[in-house]
């Protein structure tokens, strides 16, 4: 009889795990059992990409590195082992399913279809691989081997691939068992909290960012704790009814801490960040002397669209004033609002929504070149389950494959 391998979670990784051990095993040395608590496995992954499936990203290992912050040096080596260029060869060679590359480097299956890349995984995957879907695992005892309780009976394995999430999205399955069971195994978690998530304004902020709903702009976004800016990046975000949302404002929703109340923390929009304060009123004054007659809303729609120019003007306060007769005060409140409109927000992003998990199984507590267990031999832990996550533009699904290919390697002892 061969190894029997328990994955526990037919998502991403679970699943890119099994495609990796058939990949690299020699014919019957191993038996690879998938245990998925939904009736179809991989149903995060059919939602990536906004049902395209964004699978990888191309930069340099180097670069792309740096968009998995804090654990950016641990996955490092998971990364040049199995990095984006063998994830495209994956994908083309043995799951039959040709890429293409959009802006920001961003890989996608040129069929633009998750829900094509999920069934492509699972037929190259079934010959070898045992998918018990309806399956979910209620207990994990280590001994000799492990001893995985689900409400299909008990199950026996030699070495265990945990992998069933993390708390996000979890109407796809994902509701934090990972934790628990890491947890009841000796393993420390880091508090999870939501990364890559909309954010919700306070109510104050609601009425502006709800009358501009649906319009999305080019800003640097800051995030402040109480008075101190802590992030910043530039890129779009899109006002809606209840705050804001878009690559910019997610890709800084992890930097909101997690126990927020009142007035402690807010986002500030840069909404003309290629000019200084300075630089933007000097530009206005010029625009105020060459159109003595004009609307200070028509002229701001010069520098921001003109909805934005009309909400913007509004709580400044000069929405009716005219180039004539605008004071040096009118001037300074407009700057303000322009180049730091500032979004009250008075709790936490909620993990529900959000794309990924930030927090998670302690890396100290796994060896980063095998992502095995310091503390349970033959335990692995990967995915969303451990505390890394990743910016987006496939980096997520790209630490999962990277991952899973230093699981398969160290389980099939390669080279
Ligand atoms: C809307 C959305 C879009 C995204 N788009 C992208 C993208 O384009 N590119 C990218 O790189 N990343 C993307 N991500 C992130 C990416 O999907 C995740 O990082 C990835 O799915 C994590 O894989 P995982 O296997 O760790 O967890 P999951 O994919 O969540 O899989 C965990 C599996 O474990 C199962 N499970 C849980 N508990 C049990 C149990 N007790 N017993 C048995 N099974 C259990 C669950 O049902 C689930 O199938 C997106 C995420 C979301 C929510």
């Amino acid at each position: 009889m061969g190894k029997r391998i328990g994955i526990i979670g037919g998502g991403a990784a679970g699943l890119f795990t099994a495609c990796l051990l058939k990949r690299f095993s020699a014919n019957d040395d191993i038996e690879v059992t998938i245990l998925e608590k939904n009736s179809v496995p991989g149903q995060k992954l059919t939602l990536t990409g906004h049902g395209r499936c964004n699978i990888t990203n191309r930069k340099p290992v180097s670069e792309l590195k740096k968009g998995y912050h804090e654990a950016e040096n641990f996955l490092y080596p998971a990364l040049k082992e199995f990095g984006p260029e063998d994830t495209i060869s994956f994908f083309e060679e043995r799951l039959g399913l040709k890429v293409k590359e959009e802006d920001n480097n961003r890989i996608f299956p040129v069929c633009d279809s998750a829900v094509k890349v999920r069934d492509a995984i699972v037929s190259y995957i079934s010959d070898r691989t045992e998918i018990l879907c309806d399956t979910k695992v209620t207990c994990i005892k280590s001994s000799e081997g492990f001893e995985v309780s689900t409400s299909r009976g008990e199950f026996n394995f030699d070495c265990l691939v945990l992998s069933c999430g993390g708390s996000s999205f979890p109407q796809t399955g994902s509701s934090g068992d990972s934790y628990r069971f890491a947890e009841s195994l000796g393993h420390t978690v880091i508090p999870v909290r939501a990364a890559l998530a909309p954010v919700k304004a306070d109510d104050d902020s609601q009425a502006f960012t709800g009358r501009l709903s649906g319009v999305s702009v080019t800003a640097e976004v800051s995030v402040y704790c109480q008075e101190r800016k802590t992030a910043s990046c530039l890129g779009e975000l899109m006002f809606t009814d209840f705050g804001l949302t878009g690559p910019a404002v997610m890709e800084l929703s992890r930097e909101i801490p997690s126990d927020i109340t009142g007035s402690d923390a807010r986002i500030e929009l840069d909404l003309v960040p290629s000019m200084s304060d300075g630089e933007f009123d000097s530009g206005l004054q010029s625009l105020i002397r060459e159109h003595p007659d004009t609307k200070i809303t028509t002229l701001l729609s010069r520098f921001v669209p003109a909805s934005v120019a009309l909400g913007i003007s509004a709580l400044a306060g000069v929405a009716d004033l005219y180039s004539q007769g605008f004071t040096k005060e009118n001037r300074k409140k407009t700057v303000k609002a322009v180049k730091h409109l500032k979004i009250g927000i008075d709790q936490a992003p909620s993990i529900g929504k959000a794309y990924v998990t930030r927090g998670g199984v302690m890396l100290k507590e796994i060896e980063r070149k095998t992502f095995g267990s310091k503390i349970v031999q033959g335990l692995y832990i990967i995915g969303e389950a451990v505390d890394i996550d990743g910016v987006s533009g496939g980096y997520n699904l790209q630490a999962c494959m990277s991952e899973a290919y230093l699981v398969t390697k160290d389980i099939l002892n390669l080279k």
